[in-house]
């Protein structure tokens, strides 16, 4: 019988170890390399540490860059159907919430990690941790993989190094550098799903401050999601999903703090709440609908005098408290660095790997996978998704 293939797996993220699965139970040797010193470190983080590893939607709007044919192989191949059935035969149970996000039913990223820990050693595959590959030669036949002080030899390559956002995790733009090396083009980098630089100090006071908010940026449609103000601005799933239309430079909008509420709506609630609290100090007006920190600015910046008497707010003023309630003036001046985003966009270039098994076109015996490649998806499980899908393709197709 002739000795199975050696498929060697750089980089020990998602997408990392469900090619590995997948290459081990098409019958491949498998090796894992991860410069890290354990597994899964970003996977640990996502979803606040809860892990939305897929989603309801899968249309492919939801997903961009020059993958659109990857996108729809990989998906068609080992949609969310598949991936979710293969994570439920290893134990981990998921539920989807009303925005149609999957979760593992623990609410525990590192459900999903044990999961995949636990198939890896049951199918044998070789795991070294502490292990930072700084070079891939072609060995002709097969390749040479190369460690400080150590070489080693295999049929295939599946190049899963992730990205270059969010670098304390591990990926920090190395595996774009093996890519090149080996010929390949790498696309521009930027960050993706990043928190956003507003223009102003009017959000200085509100650091801390977490609520549903829509944002309205001229020419984009509004988004509703959870906002997080921070010193510098926005962060939040509200800010990630805003961040594309922002990324093609500064921009401005409107911020409503009750979304779904028209300004009259606002209104006439504040009229009543003027008659019902007209001995409170202005500044404490909208205490007990916004959050403090909030409902202060909001009156602050419409120009009501914070020691007056709620009674003395005129309907003048009231009006502009009412539009600055439901659409607050928002500039923003840039995207947060790689540093602070969730995912990189660019990547591989598409155009040099086969969608059909996520191979090199350039390079025989090569594959790749995850955020490595010119794929970013949006909030909400996209991103894993497309780990799950692209790493599956690639893993099997380097087994065969
Ligand atoms: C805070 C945060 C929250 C997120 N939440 C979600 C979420 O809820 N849902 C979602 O879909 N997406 C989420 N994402 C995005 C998601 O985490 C990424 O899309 C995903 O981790 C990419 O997987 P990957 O395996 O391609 O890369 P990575 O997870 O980055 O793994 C690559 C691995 O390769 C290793 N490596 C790199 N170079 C080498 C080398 N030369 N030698 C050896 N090892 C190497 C790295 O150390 C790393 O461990 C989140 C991201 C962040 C930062």
């Amino acid at each position: 019988m002739p000795s199975p293939r050696t498929i060697t797996v750089i980089g020990g993220g998602p997408a990392g170890m469900m090619a590995a699965v997948a290459a081990a139970r098409a019958g491949a040797r498998v090796v894992l390399w991860e410069k890290n010193g354990s597994l899964g470190r970003k996977l640990l983080a996502t979803g606040n540490g809860r892990c939305n590893l897929s989603n309801r939607d899968l249309d492919p709007r939801h997903f961009h860059g020059g993958g659109r044919d990857h996108v729809a192989h990989a998906l068609s191949a080992f949609g969310p159907g598949p991936t979710l059935e293969l994570f439920g035969r290893l134990g981990l149970e998921h539920y989807h919430d009303d925005r149609g996000r999957c979760f593992p039913a623990s609410n525990e990223a590192g459900s999903v990690l044990f999961a995949l820990e636990h198939e890896l050693a049951r199918l044998g595959v070789e795991i070294g941790t502490r292990r930072e590959i700084v070079a891939v030669d072609r060995g002709r036949p097969g390749f040479v993989v190369r460690q400080r002080g150590r070489d080693q030899r295999c049929d295939a390559v599946v190049l899963a190094c992730g990205g270059a956002a969010s670098p304390q995790f591990g990926a920090n733009g190395g595996g774009f550098e093996l890519a090149r090396r080996l010929g390949h083009r790498v696309t521009p980098i930027g960050p993706s799903l990043v928190p956003l630089d507003l223009a102003g100090n009017w959000f200085h006071k509100l650091q801390g401050v977490r609520l549903d908010m829509t944002l309205t940026l001229n020419g984009s449609a509004p988004i509703t999601d959870e906002g997080l103000f921070t010193h510098y601005g926005l962060s939040g799933p509200l800010a990630l999903r805003a961040s594309r239309a922002v990324a093609a430079g500064p921009t401005s909008g409107t911020l409503s703090f009750t979304p779904g509420l028209g300004r009259g709506t606002v209104r006439d609630r504040l009229r009543l709440r003027r008659e019902q609290l007209a001995g409170r100090m202005s500044a404490e007006f909208l205490c007990g609908w916004l959050p403090e920190k909030a409902g202060r600015m909001l009156v602050r910046e419409s120009g009501i005098a914070a020691e007056a008497t709620v009674s003395a707010i005129d309907d003048a003023l009231l009006d502009v408290l009412a539009g600055n309630i439901v659409a607050f003036p928002a500039a923003i001046n840039a995207l947060r660095g790689l540093k602070e985003a969730q995912v990189t966009a660019g990547g591989v270039d598409c155009g040099e790997i086969f969608p059909g098994t996520m191979g090199s076109t350039l390079v025989p015996g090569l594959f790749f996978c995850g955020e490595v490649v010119d794929v970013d998806g949006d909030s909400g499980g996209y991103n894993l998704q497309w780990c799950w899908s692209s790493a599956w393709v690639a893993g099997t197709a380097a087994a065969g």
